[in-house]
């Protein structure tokens, strides 16, 4: 099996071990006739395989038992949603939202139709290439949402930003990428797809008693709802679970989050140290708002950009293209692109800006 570096901001690369494993057990799961992906979400395999996600997630991200852990359908997009329908008290509580980049700024408009945002901070002035360094929280806020990590504009917050009210946290590309304590957070929220699965399952972890029955939020997006059905309001996406737990086990196998922190550090410095030699651009130049996992950088001359792509596909390394509203170049550096992928792509690098420099 020829495998390429992939470096896609999502879906994204999956672990070797991974793959293998799932393909091993496709076709017939432990001995049932039957795989996985045809069985009951009633059924004890399916049960059984929906327990191990959640005590491997709680295991490995060091979850406090007073959160609950949610797998939902709808992604990222659908908890712009879902926060303000159950933590907001209705269309004229005020929220917080600290606006860094693309997906900030996404859940700040979508939540206007579910409450009052208040944008306590916004960077676009810099073309979110900075974090706030203050703002003003008002007091009587629902919660403090902001993005931890800005896939398409590259900013991330190397710690969670102050916040009285509880703080809700975007980290579907951070996630299980660096040692957090949960405790920090009110919410937690992820699409699987970047660092620790695959796309179709969305995780939520949430303080217990932020849930409130919330008889007007859709059912599927409804914490109280999903906690009390064990997150099987409706059928979930039983594979995308499986495929979770057996990343999660990944993870925990390779020594953890603390390892996952250390080998993104590692894989950041490599390929900024590409980037920063001359010839590329970063959009993000201040290194204390740099993201370790998604690098948006630009050729001297976008007429490079079709012959760079083409030359990175031919030497196995793909998903550099750059996110349509910056254009340009990215590299998505997620738990399963290994520090040799980020040698590979700081090689061609340097090789091209030697033959275009
Ligand atoms: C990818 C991403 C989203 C959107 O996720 P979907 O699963 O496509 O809904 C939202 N926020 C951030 C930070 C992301 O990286």
């Amino acid at each position: 099996m020829a495998r390429v570096y992939n470096f896609s901001p999502g879906p994204s690369r999956l672990p070797d071990e991974v793959m293998e494993r799932a393909r091993d057990e496709f076709c017939e799961y432990q001995n049932t006739g039957a795989s996985l992906i045809e069985l009951s979400h009633r059924g004890e395999h399916f049960l059984a395989v929906n327990e191990r996600a959640q005590m491997l997630m709680r295991e490995v991200l060091e979850i406090p038992d007073d959160y609950a852990v949610l797998f939902v359908p709808g992604g990222a997009t659908g908890q712009a949603d879902a926060v303000p329908l159950n933590l907001a008290a209705g269309r004229t509580s005020p929220c917080a939202y600290l606006v860094t980049g693309y997906w900030s700024k996404r859940a700040a408009d979508e939540g206007a139709k579910y409450c009052k945002p208040v944008v306590v901070a916004d960077t676009a002035d810099t073309e979110y290439r900075t974090l706030p360094e203050q703002w003003h929280e008002p007091d009587d806020v629902a919660y403090l949402h902001y993005a931890d990590n800005e896939t398409v504009h590259g900013v991330e917050f190397p710690a969670p930003p102050k916040a009285k009210a509880p703080l809700v946290s975007d980290m579907s590309s951070s996630i299980a990428t660096r040692k957090v304590n949960i405790r920090d957070y009110g919410v937690i929220y992820a699409g699987a797809q970047k660092n620790i699965g695959a796309a179709g399952v969305t995780v939520v972890i949430v303080r217990k008693d932020l849930i409130r029955p919330r008889a007007y939020a859709p059912r599927v997006w409804d914490y109280a709802r999903q906690l009390k059905n064990d997150s099987m309001t409706n059928t979930p996406p039983t594979f995308q679970i499986y495929i979770l737990a057996l990343v999660m086990e990944w993870i925990k196998n390779k020594g953890g989050v603390a390892a996952m922190q250390k080998q993104s550090e590692q894989k950041a410095e490599i390929v900024y140290g590409a980037l920063d030699a001359g010839f590329y651009r970063c959009h993000v130049c201040d290194a204390a708002a740099r993201s370790r996992v998604n690098i948006p950088f630009f050729l001297p001359d976008e007429s490079l950009l079709a012959e760079f792509l083409q030359g990175a596909n031919d030497a196995g390394l793909i998903g550099l293209k750059g996110h349509i509203v910056l254009g340009g170049c990215r590299a998505s550096l997620y738990n399963a692109t290994t520090v040799a992928a980020a040698k590979a792509l700081a090689d061609y690098l340097c090789d091209f800006a030697r033959r275009r420099g």
